[in-house]
């Protein structure tokens, strides 16, 4: 493997190491880190170079712009031109943590780091490992998620391991993330703000702070002729090897159907997965099951979506089944992301 892993985390910061990676960095080169939401492959984000490797380290479409990562407020008004009232608003009360904003970007962000459009996404993490790198690299860190595009997105250092040990320099290990899905998106280049991407700060969390607060019709609707806003959202992303179909309704029922799809398998002398809580893992005799995490604690559940998805790659199984997530708060995140996984394939159950 070509990358060098170091280990740290937020109470225990190897500063040798950040500074290290802060050299890699300004000179052109990527560095994986952790951040709250999910590992970050890191280039420098004014270095139209370093964006252009990591499209090519991920294997993404250079239609697919980088978010920009700060580490202090005052970084902001260097890269982009306008700061709208409302996204000072929830700078002030979302920032640092999982958000990211769209805005008017300056003329010194490439167009390679925002994939040709006029607008630059940026955030500012919560993560202490991440704001320490990026202060160290000179204060702008382009960093998507550390995966090869089209896998479900790393929430370990054994996740970036896997897909980019090859292809980049450094990872920096602090451990499993807190959050486990991507950031939300808000995108302030309209009158009114639109959630290009649904994460944990939810759109009535949003409404909360801002008042009006729109649904990108993109996401709602699955239709393909409406495409996203964010180019990145219309790409198919997250999918684990074997087919994973969605089971919706009644707990009983969905148990009992996607119990009859195992037993199906079974007498066919194939394996299924299954993605389950702790509530409901018991209830399903046959296939290798999975637990997600809990219904009565639903972070549990965004904290483990990717791994889940990613741990069936190893297990070869022909099929994998799901219930489904609508939790009450970020329910709407972690099915944005199950039904991607699915190819939308969901079945309703009563
Ligand atoms: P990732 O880096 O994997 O978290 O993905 C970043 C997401 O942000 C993708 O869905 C991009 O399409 C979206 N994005 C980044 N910059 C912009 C922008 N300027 N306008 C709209 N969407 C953006
Ligand atoms: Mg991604």
């Amino acid at each position: 493997m070509r990358a060098e892993v170091v280990r740290m985390s937020a109470e225990q910061i190897n500063m040798e190491a950040v500074e290290k990676a802060g050299r890699i960095l300004k000179e052109g080169g990527l560095v994986a880190i952790p951040t709250e939401t999910v590992y970050g492959l890191g280039g420098n984000a004014l270095d139209p170079k370093a964006s252009i490797k990591i499209y090519a380290a991920k294997g993404r479409p250079s239609d697919n712009p980088l978010i920009v990562h700060i580490a202090e407020m005052e970084k902001l008004s260097e890269i982009v031109t306008e700061i709208p009232e409302k996204a000072r608003i929830l700078a002030e009360k979302f920032w640092p943590g999982p958000l990211t904003m769209i805005l008017p970007k300056a003329d010194i962000v490439p167009k390679e780091t925002t994939g040709g459009l006029d607008s630059v996404a940026v955030r500012f993490p919560s993560d202490r490992v991440a704001q320490e790198v990026i202060r160290a690299a000179g204060g702008f860190v382009a960093a998507p998620s550390a995966n090869t595009s089209g896998r479900p997105s790393p929430t370990r250092a054994e996740h970036v391991i896997e897909d980019l040990g090859d292809a980049i320099d450094m990872i920096i290990d602090g451990g499993p993330v807190g959050i486990g899905l991507e950031s939300t998106i808000v995108d302030f280049t309209e009158d009114v703000p639109v959630v290009l991407r649904p994460g944990y700060i939810s759109l009535e969390m949003l409404k909360e702070t801002l008042g009006e607060v729109r649904m990108d019709r993109g996401l709602l609707i699955t239709d393909s002729s409406v495409r996203p806003k964010a180019p990145g959202m219309k790409y198919r992303h997250y999918a684990p090897q074997a087919d994973l179909t969605i089971v919706e309704g009644h707990e009983e029922a969905v148990v009992e159907q996607i119990n009859r799809f195992a037993a199906e398998a079974a007498a066919l002398g194939k394996k299924v997965g299954i993605i389950a809580t702790d509530e409901t893992a018991g209830k399903y005799p046959l296939g290798i099951v999975k637990s997600i995490g809990s219904r009565e604690d639903e972070d549990t559940i965004g904290q483990h979506l990717f791994e889940v998805l990613r741990d069936f790659d190893h297990c070869q199984v022909s099929a994998i089944y799901s219930e489904a997530f609508y939790t009450p708060r970020i329910g709407q995140a972690v099915m944005n992301r199950l039904l991607k996984a699915a190819g939308h394939k969901i079945i309703s159950v009563s």
